[in-house]
């Protein structure tokens, strides 16, 4: 079964122009128009398929800066606090809360990892809590081990992903935006040389503003614009428990399994990191880009299958506008788990925390991870096509700073004095090599 979602319903019409256009109901997407709405932007949403049904609901839902990259830190923390008034603000329920993220380890180098990012943490003013042997035994003492250390980061925290990202965009609708599904953008249309319309398969909107927010999609829409975006996706593999586990952490992360307790009571749970590589036509194109990545992730990597290949978001092919693409035939990117993880990971959580042997499998599913080569995300205008944004490659930490995201996009566009400093996220970093530059985390 993939990933539980809520619905919710579109708006009437297309508009027929729009000062913002933005492209992508994920987290990104869905919060840049938000930010956008709430400041009386006119702004629509497209989405091929339904709201979040991508990454944004097929994700754990942790909220962290717990080992984030330096570059990204800020985003996260400055996320946390508008994850926090999201709720106050849509008067919804978006399941957010500070729980804090708990980390445990028996490895030396993994303790003194932390210990290093904590020390650097410190400089910048975010707290985390170092464990010692006795507070990590007993702050996981639902595993009925010994700990030799761990991480507390007590202002981190989880969203619910089967519903956090439709409630923001139905807080774009109260707003007075427009949001529509099903409604995949094929195209940009260009006036001397800068964005003056975007094509959909239901009709023309007219704009000068748009933001590519595609997610796994947007490397291959740039590439119709003559874009070059190095993007590559993985697919990892996740699964929830049904409700009925007592006495456990709200999330936790060891180097064998990884738990989230979700909105209905169940877990999540997840191997961290672990992926496979589908092979693709555009991941053969950028793999030079991508060695620095893979060769730093390459332990928790596996080969995949023709997976990708068949789903069609990572094609080369340039499309025409007035006829059927790729977006349309693929309303959601839904790609098979890999079983054999699945049931490892489910077998790793049981004798984890044995609390779990009292649950079932409820739900199992798969999504592609978007990344960079450098591991952070891609955005901003896109020098020599004025008025196109490009917002993607999130690199498996989006869900959590994608109110930040939405927020400084949003800033950007109404020329406000930025939430936090933009230019680490320029995409044209990426025309230079991520040798020694790949993220941390
Ligand atoms: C298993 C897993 C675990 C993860 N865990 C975490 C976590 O705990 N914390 C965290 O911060 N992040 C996590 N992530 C990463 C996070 O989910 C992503 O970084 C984030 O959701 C990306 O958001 P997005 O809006 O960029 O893309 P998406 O959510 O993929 O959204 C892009 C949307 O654009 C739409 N689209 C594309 N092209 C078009 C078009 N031409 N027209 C109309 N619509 C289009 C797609 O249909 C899609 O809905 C995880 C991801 C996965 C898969």
């Amino acid at each position: 079964m993939p990933a539980p979602l809520m619905h919710i319903d579109s708006s009437p019409s297309l508009p027929r122009e729009a000062d913002v256009v933005v492209i992508g109901g994920g987290v990104v997407g869905v919060f840049t128009a938000y930010y956008l709405a709430r400041r009386g932007v006119s702004v629509a949403l497209l989405e091929k398929g339904r709201v979040a049904a991508e990454q944004s609901s097929r994700n754990w839902g942790w909220c962290r800066q717990q080992n984030r990259d330096a570059r990204e830190l800020p985003m996260a923390t400055k996320s946390l606090d508008l994850w926090e008034k999201v709720a106050q603000e849509t008067g919804e329920d978006t399941g957010f809360r500070r729980c804090g993220l708990l980390y445990l380890s028996q490895n030396d180098d993994e303790l003194a990892g932390w210990a290093k990012w904590r020390d650097f943490a410190r400089t910048v003013g975010v707290t985390t809590h170092m464990l010692s042997a006795e507070e990590a035994t007993e702050r996981g003492k639902a595993t009925g081990r010994k700990w030799k250390g761990g991480v507390f980061s007590p202002t981190d925290g989880t969203a619910d992903p089967s519903k956090a990202v439709p409630v923001a965009a139905r807080g774009i609708m109260a707003a007075g935006g427009t949001v529509h599904q099903y409604c995949a953008a094929r195209g940009i249309e260009l006036s001397a040389g800068r964005v003056s319309g975007v094509v959909t398969e239901a009709g023309t909107i007219r704009t000068t503003t748009v933001v590519m927010a595609g997610g796994a999609w947007a490397s291959s829409f740039c590439n119709q614009l003559g874009i070059r975006f190095p993007q590559a996706a993985v697919r990892q593999s996740i699964l929830a428990v049904a409700p009925g586990a007592n006495g456990l952490p709200d999330a936790l992360h060891t180097a064998r399994v990884s738990l989230t307790r979700r909105g209905n009571g169940g877990y999540a749970l997840a191997i961290s990191g672990r992926a496979r590589v589908d092979p693709t036509p555009q991941q053969l194109r950028f793999s030079r880009e991508f060695v620095p990545m893979f060769a730093r992730r390459w332990r928790s990597l596996a080969p995949g299958a023709f997976e990708g290949w068949r789903q069609g978001h990572e094609s080369l092919r340039k499309w025409v506008l007035d006829d059927v693409t790729p977006m349309e035939r693929n309303r959601i990117l839904d790609p098979k788990p890999d079983m054999r993880q699945i049931r490892l990971t489910y077998q790793r959580a049981c004798e984890l925390l044995p609390e779990l042997q009292r649950t079932a499998i409820s739900h199992a599913w798969a999504g592609y991870v978007d990344s960079t080569p450098d591991g952070i995300p891609a955005v901003g205008e896109i020098e020599g096509i004025p008025g196109f944004i490009l917002a993607a490659g999130f690199s498996g930490h989006g869900f959590g700073i994608g109110p930040g995201a939405g927020h400084m996009i949003a800033d950007i566009i109404t020329g406000s004095e930025p939430i936090v400093d933009p230019r680490p996220y320029r995409p044209e970093r990426l025309k230079t090599a991520a040798w020694g530059k790949v993220a941390e985390f």
